[in-house]
């Protein structure tokens, strides 16, 4: 019997009717006699409400408390789900991450997947039952309870769906697939039939929060088919697949953005050896992630340096830089955390020259000021002040023919 493995996102479980849908559709796929295992969140806007408590409590939650706290939003849906299995005549059994022994390295809140112990879940799968596993958490090797970062769940469906070498891993939600861009930003973003891992990578870590990243990474190295498809209406959704000769090659395959961005820069510092290490060090041991750099060519014999970072960790590193800037002798420290990230993605950029200048017209056209850069292969990112980001993002949408024809 083929095996499927079935994620449900927080809105498709944000209510006990909808639950009672989901149950509906499982017990669907066991009449077409396939096998599954359910990964579910929380229900929706639960798991913020549980962070708004901490920090009622703390500013900075201990980490391995929050993660204990957290975990009850997936426990509460997973018992509601298998209850409602069985009312319609499909046996269920639901399961913690612990209890299926997801086991996971011990970074609290931001836990990776080392493991999965299968053969509960496969003894349940072959007396007849429908398994259903709470997402986005497991357990560290002594048994603490750790979570998967946001949007873990998708992580976990993938997870679950490697160790039991499913047919497909299938992540139900709220849009009917991936999108050209975020269809709440732009009403005429099309779904694409296909995309690749490697586009599906760089949207997901540039912003487009409808697959975990590294619920994407996870399927593209241990060849997980992957779908993302509607909870609420019928359709093929969107399946990631491995480049294909002949695949029809868009020059930008989509849009993606993020608002949780901000900068930072430190003027008139030395223009010498290690200042960048000087500079970046301390933001490093900080345990903040950067993101984009820019340090400007030296004029006398100083320099600037820009970086962005995550807007949450916007606050600590300003004071770092600080202090940096003090011990330096710099100028000058300013900050700005009102602004957002927009990325232009495509496997086709590889073969097409002049979307950069197409990127940059665009954005001059609208009289948007870019305030950084950064390329890769297949990506162009762009810093733009966070009034910007509705417009940017349409108007780039328009000029690079994004819109679906039927929706144009
Ligand atoms: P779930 O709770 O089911 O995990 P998420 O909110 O995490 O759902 O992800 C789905 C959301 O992702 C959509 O409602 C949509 O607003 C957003 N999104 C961002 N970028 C895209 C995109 N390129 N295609 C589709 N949805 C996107
Ligand atoms: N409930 C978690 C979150 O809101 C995990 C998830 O939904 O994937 O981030
Ligand atoms: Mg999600």
């Amino acid at each position: 019997m083929a095996l499927i493995v079935q994620k449900y996102g927080g809105t498709s479980v944000g209510s006990v009717e909808r639950i009672q849908a989901v149950a509906g559709k499982v017990k669907m796929a066991r009449d077409r006699g396939e096998d599954v295992v359910v990964v579910v969140s929380a229900m929706s806007g639960e798991t913020n409400r549980l962070v708004d408590l901490a920090h009622q409590i703390q500013e900075r939650p201990i980490p391995r408390e929050l993660d204990v706290l957290l975990s009850t939003g997936e426990q509460v849906t997973i018992a509601l789900l298998s209850m409602a299995l069985e009312k319609i005549g499909c046996p269920a059994r639901s399961y913690t991450g612990g209890q299926v022994h997801i086991l996971t390295d011990s970074a609290h809140n931001k836990a990776r997947i080392r493991d999965i112990d299968a053969a509960r879940v496969q003894a349940d799968l072959d007396a007849g039952r429908v398994v259903v596993v709470a997402g986005f958490q497991g357990v560290d090797e002594a048994g603490n309870i750790t979570t998967l970062g946001r949007g873990g769940s998708d992580t976990t469906a993938v997870a679950m769906a490697a160790a039991l070498k499913a047919a497909e891993c299938q992540i139900f939600t709220d849009v009917d697939g991936v999108y050209t861009t975020d269809p709440r930003v732009e009403p005429r973003a099309r779904r694409l039939d296909r995309i690749t891992f490697e586009e599906m990578l760089e949207m997901a870590s540039l912003g487009s929060k409808v697959l975990q990243i590294r619920a994407v990474e996870f399927a593209g190295k241990y060849n997980v088919p992957l779908r993302v498809l509607s909870s609420f209406e019928a359709g093929e959704g969107t399946l990631i697949t491995f480049e294909e000769d002949g695949m029809e090659q868009a020059k930008i395959s989509g849009i993606a953005f993020s608002r949780d961005e901000a900068k930072l820069t430190i003027l008139g510092v030395p223009d010498e050896p290690g200042v960048a290490y000087k500079i970046l060090g301390p933001i490093s041991e900080a345990n903040i992630e950067v993101d984009m750099i820019v340090q400007n060519i030296a004029q006398d014999s100083t320099t600037d340096f820009t970086f962005t970072v995550h807007r949450n960790d916007f606050p600590r590193a300003m004071e770092v830089l600080e202090n940096t800037a003090r011990e330096l002798g710099a100028r000058e420290v300013l900050g700005d955390d009102v602004i957002v990230k927009i990325s232009l993605v495509g496997v086709g950029m590889r073969s097409h020259a002049g979307i950069a200048s197409k990127m940059f017209e665009t954005l001059a056209k609208e009289g948007i000021n870019i305030r950084m850069i950064s390329t890769s292969e297949i990506k162009i990112s762009v810093v733009v002040d966070e009034k910007y980001l509705e417009l940017g993002v349409r108007a780039l949408h328009e000029a690079f023919e994004l819109h679906g024809e039927d929706n144009a």
